[in-house]
């Protein structure tokens, strides 16, 4: 069946978590929630991680485009699961930043 795919053959092509530019995009909507939070990079990064381990990725191939239409369907799909998501984040790492 066809020749063997190699590292080389997959150089080059990119996939994206489409459920992390959401997060991305509904970042500062959430943190607008919680206005006293600390916004250093660490509890940002702390609250992002931890919102996408409780989020099912969806991955899409970038190559031929139409990611921004998948991004709007996945939009109506996921967006309530993201909001949840990253508001329990936010909750967490307030309540337990990993610095003083
Ligand atoms: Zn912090």
């Amino acid at each position: 069946m066809g020749e063997k795919i190699t590292k080389k053959d997959l150089e080059g092509i990119k996939v994206v978590n489409v459920v992390e530019l959401l997060v991305d995009e509904q970042f500062p909507v959430v943190m607008q929630r919680f206005p006293h939070a600390c916004r250093c990079k660490r509890c940002l990064a702390d609250i992002k991680a931890l919102a996408l381990n409780n989020i099912k990725p969806h991955y899409a191939a970038t190559e031929n485009g139409n990611l921004y239409e998948r991004i709007n369907l996945m939009d109506v799909l996921v967006r309530v699961d993201v909001l949840r998501a990253m508001t329990e984040a936010a909750t967490k790492v307030i309540e337990n930043p990993r610095h003083d």
